[in-house]
């Protein structure tokens, strides 16, 4: 009786950055989910425009005003630190799939959240997540590695945070990271950004696509490659939908979707 009680019970979610590419997305998949209700929307564009039936406002009291359980932010990071900050502040638990945050941004939100819990997750997508974590347990096979992101022209920052992710992970995986051979760049720039371990990360905006990330790892007479394909945002909204549902649960910050995955 209870567990169909605690079946039936719905979260209220309101949405940072509604009007967004991703927002909208994740508007319709709040609304189409039984365990989920969408209560507020928030953006600095299309203010007073109606997403799934609410009304869009400037303003990020209208959070506290729809008596938000859950807030999903999906801005840019200049506009999701102020917001993050806002919603520790009120007990609003936060799902964040906004990019571009610093290590030290990271810092400063695992200090924020003590009484309501937040997730950063670079990365909402099941298969972007596997795909972090079979390159990260292939690493220390193989001695070169190259990251090669691909994203739509519309994206503000690079490279992506799932490119950032993946370095770092494969960079704490080993130590046997063979040195790069260039010794003349002829356009600088020519060997990609530099990521953790210094693993080259290069990135590439296209018109045409949504996300890909290709890991391309390389040992004596052999490489591997694993390759993620975004062809749709809709493949975000499981994972973010799961992560709304099982916030409450993790206390605290939690960097990427990996442990609500169980993975
Ligand atoms: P977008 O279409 O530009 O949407 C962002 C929205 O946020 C815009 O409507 C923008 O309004 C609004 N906004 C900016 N500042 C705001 C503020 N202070 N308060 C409220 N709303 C604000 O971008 P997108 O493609 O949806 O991507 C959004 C973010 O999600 C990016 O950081 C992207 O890298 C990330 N992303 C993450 C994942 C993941 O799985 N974690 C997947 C895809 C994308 P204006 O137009 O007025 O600026």
């Amino acid at each position: 009786m209870i567990s169909e009680i605690l079946a039936e019970m719905t979260i209220r979610v309101g949405v940072i950055g509604a009007a967004g590419r991703m927002g909208a997305t994740v508007c319709a998949a709040v609304v189409a989910d039984k365990n989920l209700e969408l209560v507020a929307a928030v953006d600095t564009a299309s203010v007073g425009s109606v997403v799934n039936g609410i009304t869009v406002s400037s303003e990020l009291r209208a959070l506290a005003d729809a008596k938000v359980e859950v807030a999903v932010d999906f801005t840019v990071a200049a506009a999701s630190r102020i917001n993050l900050s806002w919603l520790a502040m009120h007990n609003i638990h936060a799902v964040v799939g906004t990019t571009g945050f610093t290590d030290q941004d990271i810092e400063d939100f695992k200090k924020l959240f003590s009484s309501s819990n937040c997730i950063v997750a670079p990365n909402f997508a099941i298969g972007a997540v596997l795909m972090m974590r079979f390159a990260e347990i292939a690493a220390p096979f193989f001695e070169t590695a190259e990251i090669i992101e691909i994203h739509h022209d519309g994206k503000a920052d690079s490279p992506s945070g799932t490119a950032i992710s993946t370095a770092k992970r494969m960079a704490a995986a080993s130590n046997t990271w063979a040195k790069d051979p260039t010794k003349h760049e002829a356009i600088a720039g020519a060997r990609g950004a530099k990521g953790s371990g210094d693993i080259p990360i290069h990135a590439v905006r296209m018109r045409g696509v949504v996300a890909n990330q290709e890991v391309v790892l390389g040992t004596q007479g052999q490489t591997l490659t694993i390759r993620h394909d975004t062809i749709d945002r809709a493949s975000f909204m499981p994972g973010v939908v799961l992560a709304c549902k099982k916030i409450a649960e993790h206390k605290g910050f939690t960097l990427g979707l990996d442990k609500f995955l169980g993975i």
